[in-house]
């Protein structure tokens, strides 16, 4: 709780000047604006009894006075809306990039378990609800206690009764409030989970729009949407309704000062306890106190979606990545890659089925080797351990006899170029994609990995060649052509470590020549780890080796093991 605390509070900390000049502020207009009815007061009580041109002078005066304290308030409420609102955009900023660095740091194993959408929706929806939180509690909290005080003491001076009731009305909506804040905040709770299910719903749809209408299944996932905007509805529905009830019964409380004190003053001024002049100014008093009530509800409300917000991000916040520098981390200098997979124990997540059991296996510097196996067997998992995308349970690997765990993460990453079969584009231009890696590459390092990866010519047919956009994920190239711009990004990074995961599925004839011939020379003097599903890279590999549920069950040139006649041979004749 006090560690909750503390994290509250540090988000106040840049904005400290302006929060305190923003309260100061709200508390001098708040007395001007309790101060004006006293003024009032005078001239109602007191103007009268002085002869009429010395009444009208000092009426004048005072009039020019509440002009003026009108004005002054115009000034403090302007900065408090401006500053005041720019302070809490920014925070949410910093909650949001807070959160972003965050992410940026988790290991695969995390986003293995969370839902993109879900990640967005803590960043936009639950960042900005927290901070409007924040700069508003101590807002509300000032204005209420300021008014509620100078209310109570104005009446309390004036008459005892008053300011009973005020204290009677004041208790009433207090517990109004403490009775319905937990439930508030638990329906609402359950509407955020559901309200980011849907943005959840919703990536994963548009992302896998090509499949959707591949299987013509649009009207299932319409009706799928709807299902769950109904869900999230009837949610919203729970939420309103007690909102009314809360809303209303608040809005009566309030409101009944009103008519209680109307009939009682009017009773108070038969009797000739107060007169016409004060009976006013408590109707202003009242009046002053019911915006602060009010704010105070629209407070209780935004508090329960803060809250909530504060919870989701506070969970994510907390979640330690597991891959991180040990503290005598080191940098491989000149990598010559040699790779050891020793005793390697390896399972996902809370999975009760280990990927890999006492799994070893080397590979020499420049080798190239070839992954052969059914789906499932653990080939991508091979590649995956190896940058350090998730950390072994046991066992350790190894880069030129030094353990990756000890290699700066950073540092082991730079030593290793990762060809995916499923090739990521940024939005941006074709060059900043490919010096993706290596951001101060000069224009003729790009045009030379380019040419190598034979993008080149393609490039300078688009019609704004190295500076044309690419859309949303490379929507606009080829599978082909995002594939040659991904071996590009590698020639320019220039790994001495490569993993290929090879593609072949959407690639046509041309395409797969060319990223055969590009791959020929990018793999030259590099250790290459390559998912093989090409029968060129195969045959040309320096070893094969062929894995089924986790277990090296062969391992050979492409001619020794068709001599041997076994699993290699069923999967080469199967080919
Ligand atoms: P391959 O690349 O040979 O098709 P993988 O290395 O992808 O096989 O998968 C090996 C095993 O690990 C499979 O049983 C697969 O279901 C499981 N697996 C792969 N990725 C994950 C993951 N992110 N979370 C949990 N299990 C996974």
């Amino acid at each position: 709780m006090y560690e909750k605390f503390k994290k509250l509070i540090s988000y106040y900390k840049p904005y400290k000047n302006v929060l305190i000049l923003d309260l100061l502020l709200l508390v001098l207009s708040d007395f001007i604006v309790i101060f004006i009815p006293v003024i009032c007061n005078y001239i109602t009580n007191q103007v009268f009894q002085f002869e009429k041109t010395k009444a009208i002078k000092i009426t004048v005066i005072l009039s020019i006075l509440v002009i003026l304290l009108s004005v002054s308030v115009y000034f403090c409420k302007r900065y408090i809306e401006y500053q005041g609102s720019m302070f809490a955009f920014k925070m949410s900023s910093d909650i949001e990039i807070e959160i972003f660095e965050h992410l940026q740091k988790q290991n695969f194993s995390f986003f293995d378990e969370q839902k993109t959408g879900k990640l967005v929706s803590y960043i936009t929806n639950d960042a900005y609800n927290l901070a409007n939180v924040i700069k508003r509690a101590p807002e509300v909290a000032l204005s209420f206690t300021i008014r509620f005080l100078a209310a109570f003491v104005f009446f309390f001076i004036k008459n005892v009764f008053f300011a009973f009731i005020l204290l009677l009305v004041f208790i009433c909506v207090f517990i109004f409030i403490l009775y319905f804040s937990p439930k508030v905040q638990k329906i609402t709770a359950n509407s955020r989970e559901i309200f980011s299910d849907l943005i959840a719903y919703l990536e994963e749809n548009l992302s896998g729009i090509k499949t959707v209408q591949s299987f013509t299944n649009e009207n299932i996932e319409i009706e799928r949407f709807r299902s769950n905007n109904d869900i999230y509805i009837k949610e919203r529905n729970k939420i309103c309704s007690l909102s009314s009830i809360f809303r209303g019964g608040i809005f009566s409380f309030a409101v009944s000062l009103i008519p209680i004190v109307t009939i009682a003053g009017a009773f108070f001024m038969i009797n000739g306890n107060i007169n016409a002049g004060d009976f006013i100014v408590y109707l202003l008093y009242i009046d002053i106190l019911l915006g602060p009530i009010f704010s105070f509800v629209d407070l209780n409300e935004f508090l329960q979606e803060g809250i909530v917000g504060f919870n989701r991000i506070n969970n994510i916040l907390s979640s330690k990545s597991e891959t991180v520098d040990s503290p005598n981390s080191i940098v491989l200098k000149s990598v010559r890659g040699k790779i050891e997979f020793k005793n390697i124990y390896f399972k996902y997540g809370e999975s009760d089925k280990n990927v890999f059991k006492n799994l070893n296996f080397s590979v020499e510097p420049g080798e190239c080797i070839a992954l052969v196996g059914s789906s499932g067997s653990g080939k991508t998992t091979i590649c995956n351990l190896i940058p350090r995308f998730y950390d072994l349970i046991n066992g350790e690997i190894l880069i030129d006899g030094i353990n990756i765990k000890d290699v700066k993460l950073k540092n082991l990453r730079q030593n290793i170029g990762f060809v995916q079969q499923d090739t990521f584009l940024f939005s941006g231009t074709i060059k900043e994609n490919i010096c993706y890696g290596k951001p101060e590459a000069s224009e003729g390092e790009i045009i030379k990995a380019a040419k190598d990866a034979y993008a080149h010519d393609f490039i300078i047919g688009l019609q704004e060649g190295y500076n044309t956009h690419i859309g949303h994920k490379g929507l606009k190239l080829s599978g082909g052509q995002k594939q040659r711009l991904a071996i590009a990004r590698v020639f320019l990074k220039n790994p001495p470590i490569l993993i290929f995961d090879e593609a072949t599925s959407n690639l046509d004839n041309e395409s797969e020549r060319y990223i055969q011939k590009s791959m020929e020379k990018l793999t030259k003097n590099r250790t290459t780890i390559v998912i093989a599903h090409r029968l060129t890279t195969i045959i040309n590999a320096n070893k094969i080796f062929v894995i089924l549920d986790g277990k090296i069950v062969e391992k050979g040139t492409h001619k020794e093991l068709l001599k041997k006649n076994g699993t290699y041979a069923k999967f080469y004749n199967f080919f």
